[in-house]
């Protein structure tokens, strides 16, 4: 334990993959200092930006991460970006260890002909803009449309067939962005089509998430009982195979529920492929290939149908982009390293580390197996740590908001929450920073 006394970390990113690390060392480097750094003044990564406005169960875990981001030793450090405000150089000229925990908050491609058209959104926009992200809280997706196609049959697709689909008064305890639920009731869309590549059975959703698109009182479900196969192939490991059979028999019963002429109507389908973005300069459609399914993989039959659309949602995955200094591996779109080391001081944790995978639960174990690896290697010299960064930023003239000052942005937003929502969140870093000057000038 003495040799982890002194010791610092900076963790750049303040999602689960990075809270779980400063709680690991909490417990595993006591009287070590940890500096929590994001780009935001809001912390907790995905929990505010990415889990679904309507699941406020999940968001819960904010409390327990609250307690770690205000336990002895550890500061959270607000509107900071790392690659632009200080370099990643300067953080590992600071600190004993910097872990990358940034997320991989960039869109996959799908790589067809048309993707650039106007019209085509991914869900990391998608999703930013609903959950009023500063950066997406512009994209005006087009709702002025009757057709909408989701492709990918994961969860991140799921979420956001779901938040397409459901009236307003069903959102009324959420915390969607007012902008959002606004055009979404406004829009005249009728139809919103969720596409996978592979057959139910390969579906990356999981079920509880799956179920409650059958709860939806303002949505229709059309599946073709012709996609769905009677039983799970044997041969698949006992867990995995119990968790598809349930998979299965929802998607059953909800192609067994009847029509009620509701006002919008989610059609789920399997084995097509996206091949081409049809329209001019904006969508008008999609180009659909049928596929079978050889070793695992979608291949195409060269059977093609087109769906008439106006607004294309990839939901295919997400990747991290390098900042300058970052080992990068292009192909995984993570940071390059092994079991968490990327390069001696500098480790990797979290969806920058592996790859966009796995419940906010799998960052727990992950996270805390990269931090033993971060405690072996503390040696030599302490770094100064966080009054290093005190300097570099006071030289660079930034202006961290702390934890205190995100409770204050946080009241703020519980105070103009309407009705039964728990909040009514700033969706700008100027209107986050305006409320923190106000305050200030109060006390
Ligand atoms: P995901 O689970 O990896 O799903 C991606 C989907 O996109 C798959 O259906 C995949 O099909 C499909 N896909 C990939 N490339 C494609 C292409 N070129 N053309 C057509 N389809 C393509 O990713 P995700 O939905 O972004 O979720 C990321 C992680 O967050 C997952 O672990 C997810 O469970 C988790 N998450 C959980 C929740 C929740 O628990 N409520 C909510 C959101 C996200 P193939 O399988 O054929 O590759």
């Amino acid at each position: 334990m003495g040799k982890t006394l002194n010791r610092s970390v900076a963790i750049v990113g303040s999602g689960p993959g990075g809270i779980y690390v400063a709680q690991a060392l909490l417990e595993k480097s006591p009287g070590c200092r940890i500096d929590i750094i994001d780009k935001l003044p809001t912390p907790f990564g995905l929990i505010r930006g990415g889990v679904a406005p309507d699941h406020q169960n999940t968001k819960r875990v904010d409390r327990k991460y609250s307690e770690t981001a205000t336990a002895e030793g550890v500061r959270f450090l607000g509107n900071v970006t790392v690659g632009s405000d200080v370099s990643l150089a300067e953080l590992t000229e600071t600190y004993d260890a910097v872990v990358l925990a940034l997320g991989a908050p960039y869109d996959r491609r799908l790589g067809i002909p048309g993707e650039d058209k106007a019209g085509v959104i991914g869900s990391n926009a998608f999703v930013g803009w609903y959950n009023s992200h500063p950066e997406f809280r512009d994209l005006e997706p087009y709702l002025d449309v009757d057709a909408a196609v989701v492709i990918g049959v994961g969860n991140v697709a799921v979420d956001s067939a779901r938040i397409l689909a459901k009236s307003k008064a069903e959102m009324a305890t959420s915390d969607i962005a007012d902008y959002a639920l606004n055009r979404i009731e406004a829009s005249k869309l009728s139809d919103i089509w969720m596409m996978g590549r592979r057959g139910p059975v390969d579906a990356a959703f999981t079920n509880i998430e799956l179920r409650e698109l059958a709860e939806m009182e303002n949505c229709d479900l059309d599946l073709d009982p012709n996609q769905l196969p009677k039983d799970v192939p044997t041969g698949m490991d006992a867990r995995r195979r119990v968790a598809k059979v349930r998979i299965l028999e929802t998607l059953w019963n909800m192609s067994e529920l009847s029509s009620h002429d509701r006002r919008r109507t989610l059609h789920i389908r399997f084995q097509a492929r996206p091949v081409e973005i049809l329209g001019n300069a904006r969508v008008e459609g999609i180009r659909m290939e049928h596929t079978r399914i050889e070793n695992g993989h979608a291949v195409g039959t060269g059977e093609t149908y087109d769906i008439e659309c106006g607004l294309i949602i990839t939901c295919i995955g997400s990747v991290a982009r390098p900042i300058e200094g970052m080992p990068f591996d292009e192909k995984s779109g993570t940071v390059k390293n092994t079991d968490g080391r990327a390069a001696p001081g500098l480790y990797a944790a979290g969806w920058a580390k592996r790859g966009a995978t796995g419940t906010i639960g799998t960052n727990r174990l992950d996270s805390y197996a990269v931090t033993d690896l971060i405690v072996a290697d503390f040696a030599g010299e302490a770094k100064p740590g966080p009054d290093g960064f005190d300097e570099l930023a006071a030289s660079h003239k930034l202006n961290p908001v702390s934890f205190d000052d995100w409770l204050t942005i946080k009241e703020a937003e519980e105070q103009a929450a309407a009705g039964p929502a728990p909040r009514r969140k700033f969706s700008t870093v100027a209107d986050m920073l305006a409320t923190l000057q106000k305050s200030r000038k109060r006390a």
